[in-house]
């Protein structure tokens, strides 16, 4: 079945432009989600693979980094190019990893593009400053240099979007890199190997190892004097231990990290409008998104027609495996993650949430789970607490703007709230006070390349995206200059 789309995907260790098995020759095997079938095996770093990689990285730096800002933006504009020739390929084979239907699929190697055609444009925008010193009359020149060997670590969720928001703004800022995928999901990030050999890039700027022992990979790399910079995007849990290990040569961190999304509907909304971004912001990824809504607060005079509409959206959507054309909602990614779905909903329930649609594990193979509402939704539900991760609106009414706001900020979560209300200068007050680095305002969606992505609290440090993300691979140097 699966055939022609795997049959050029590359399953080795990619280190200094180089296809080669792992140093234990330990391999393991990706799954797809709709069928619970093996679909290829991938060969395993061992730490040994990963300080080779940083090597091959090390190597590479002096060549890349010296190479002329406007040579390095049209190696990733090609790239970008290439990416959208290959698209249905690329989109294919993220469903077959992730499970995700192929609408989201399509849309996401949209997305992932994006980050090389936006980063070829930033790596001619390396402006540096200069200014006269108030006192000693010297001229103060500061000018950004790349900071060195960048290693990335990205989640399953998103499997091409999420590495190339990385190696876009790394290679443009002159930074080679090393990027260790998610387990459950290698297989993309392989297969835009060959995209990028094709658009340019040199062995050894880019080096991609999968591996089973993420902890001891990831940590021998970050003990290695070279690295420089740890770019994470994951959960905050896994963040918090890679910052313990970052501190130990004072690596310079860049954290994407978890969210717990409020949905505020004030009472003014345009009720369409906002089901529509509801949709959006529960439903894209299969709720399997760091940015997806985890907590809808309804206006009580709002509330029942809200519920009403979002549930007969939600259970128009047709489950199936993601590669059949009119599906909209895929399995989860794995038995873990519908685990964990179940039981928060559960709990929920337990504790007096009514499920209005959903809320049932289906049988047969694939990690299916359905389209789920809940309303009246109890504040000692742990939904309310920890990312879902899952397809399930949790609802819950207010009465004022002072209490959502008091209530859309409790959590250690701070990556994106979502509001609505036709009343602006509600809207941009609001917003104001709500503790997140993203505000979608009457929107469903806040990502965009061109947009400094990222959160506050325990949801991250930095941002990806926009001018921000190409300052996280640069350092700044400063000359005090007489002449
Ligand atoms: P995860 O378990 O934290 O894993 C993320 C990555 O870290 C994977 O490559 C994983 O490898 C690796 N990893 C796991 N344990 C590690 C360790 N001890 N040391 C080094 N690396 C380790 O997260 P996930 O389940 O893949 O992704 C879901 C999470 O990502 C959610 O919390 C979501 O909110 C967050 N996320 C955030 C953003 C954002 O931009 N803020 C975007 C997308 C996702 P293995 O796969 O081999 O375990």
């Amino acid at each position: 079945m699966y055939d022609n789309l795997l049959a050029n995907v590359p399953t080795d260790l990619y280190i200094g432009g180089k296809w080669r098995k792992s140093s234990d020759n330990q391999r393991f095997d990706v799954i797809d989600p709709a069928t619970e079938k093996k679909v290829a095996s991938v060969a395993s770093a061992t730490p040994e693979d990963a300080i080779a990689a940083v090597d091959a990285a090390h190597a590479a730096f002096e060549g890349w980094a010296a190479k002329k800002p406007r040579e390095r933006g049209e190696i990733l504009r090609k790239a970008f190019e290439l990416i959208i020739r290959d698209a249905e390929r690329l989109a294919k084979l993220i469903t077959v990893e992730n499970g995700k239907a192929l609408s989201d699929s399509r849309a996401e190697v949209a997305y992932a593009a994006e980050f090389f055609r936006w980063n070829a444009e930033e790596a001619v925008r390396n402006l540096g400053q200069m200014s006269r010193a108030p006192s000693s009359g010297a001229r103060i020149v500061v000018q950004h240099k790349p900071i060195g060997v960048a290693v990335l670590v990205t989640p399953w969720n998103f499997p091409a979007a999420m590495a190339t928001r990385k190696i876009g703004p790394a290679l443009a800022a002159g930074c080679p890199v090393v990027l260790k995928p998610a387990s459950d999901t290698p297989l993309t990030m392989l297969a835009l190997m060959p995209i990028l050999e094709e658009a340019g890039v040199p062995g050894g700027v880019v080096n991609v190892i999968p591996s089973r022992s993420s902890g001891k990979v990831v940590s021998a790399m970050l003990h290695d004097p070279r690295v420089r910079i740890v770019s994470f995007t994951g959960s905050t849990e896994v963040g918090r231990k890679l910052l313990h290990e970052a501190a130990d040569n004072v690596v310079k961190p860049a954290m994407e990290l978890g969210g717990n999304a409020p949905f505020i509907v004030f009472e003014d909304a345009d009720l369409d409008a906002a089901i529509e971004g509801a949709m959006i912001a529960k439903m894209r990824n299969m709720g399997e998104a760091c940015t997806s809504a985890n907590r809808f607060y309804v206006h009580e005079k709002v509330h029942d027609e809200f519920a009403k509409k979002l549930t007969a959206k939600m259970s128009a959507l047709k489950m199936g495996n993601g590669l059949d054309e009119g599906v909209t909602l895929g399995p989860l990614v794995n038995e873990d993650g519908r685990q964990k779905v179940m039981s928060l909903v559960e709990d929920a329930v337990k504790k007096g949430a009514k499920v209005l649609t959903g809320g049932k594990r289906p049988d047969g193979p694939g990690f299916f789970y359905p389209a789920t509402v809940l309303t009246d939704v109890p504040d000692t539900a742990a939904m309310l607490r920890d990312e879902i991760f899952g397809p399930v609106a949790s609802i819950q009414t207010f009465t004022s703007e002072d209490e959502v706001i008091r209530r859309a900020n409790d959590t250690e979560y701070g990556l994106v709230a979502y509001l609505y209300t036709k009343d602006l200068s509600r809207g941009m007050r609001v917003s104001e006070k709500l503790d997140f680095g993203m505000i979608g305002l009457n929107r469903g969606l806040v990502s965009d390349p061109a947009a400094p992505f990222g959160g506050m609290k325990q949801s991250g440090i930095g941002r990806e995206g926009a001018h921000e993300g190409l300052m996280e691979f640069l350092e700044t140097q400063y000359v005090s200059v007489n002449w």
